[in-house]
């Protein structure tokens, strides 16, 4: 590939939060890498990754940050949010208290980032079918109240990865512009 030779039209920061082990890290690295690691570990040190594509003619560098497991602690600071345009706010749909924290997380992005972040609403883990405690309806109601955009991902076998992140990354893209 050539990428390093196109123009960088934007660059777009992008925070991944919700509860720990709801597959944070799993998607990251399905959207930049198109892989899933079975044994994966918390992260640790690595603080982004990034993905050029192009949207609407415009080479955009997406920027998308991990909080290393830092949210066990709840210890997500205002320098992770500062400059971040969008957010994927994850939940595992067969963890009703990782859905129940949804709001908590809302409120922290209202705190600390930006009033025109773009944020959505990601319940993953939707291979786990038989598991599943959230009803999509519920999460799609929760959304709307919000006004949080809305999907549900498999990072295990990749369904709607690729999808959010363009649909998040196309939102900022009519922000910005
Ligand atoms: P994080 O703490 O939110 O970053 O979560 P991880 O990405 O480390 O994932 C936590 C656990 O869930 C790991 O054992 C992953 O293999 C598993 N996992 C992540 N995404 C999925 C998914 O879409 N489906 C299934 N079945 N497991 C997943």
């Amino acid at each position: 590939h050539m990428q390093t030779l196109e123009k960088i039209d934007y660059v777009f920061k992008v925070v991944v939060i919700g509860d720990s082990a709801v597959g944070k890290t799993q998607l990251l690295g399905r959207f930049t890498k198109d892989e899933f690691c079975i044994d994966s570990k918390s992260t640790i040190g690595v603080e982004f990754q990034t993905r050029t594509l192009t949207i609407k003619n415009k080479v955009i560098k997406a920027q998308i940050w991990d909080t290393a497991g830092q949210e066990r602690y709840r210890a997500v600071t205002s320098a992770y949010y500062r400059g971040a345009l969008g957010a994927m706010l994850v939940y595992d749909v067969t963890k009703r208290q990782t859905f129940d924290h949804v709001a908590r997380w809302v409120d922290e992005l209202r705190a600390h980032a930006d009033t025109s972040i773009v944020i959505m609403l990601v319940g993953n883990k939707a291979d786990l079918v038989d598991l599943r405690t959230i009803p999509t309806e519920d999460a799609i109601e929760f959304a709307e109240e919000q006004e949080l955009f809305f999907s549900e991902t498999s990072a295990l076998n990749g369904d709607n990865v690729e999808k959010a992140f363009f649909r998040l990354l196309e939102e900022i893209h009519g922000v910005v512009s």
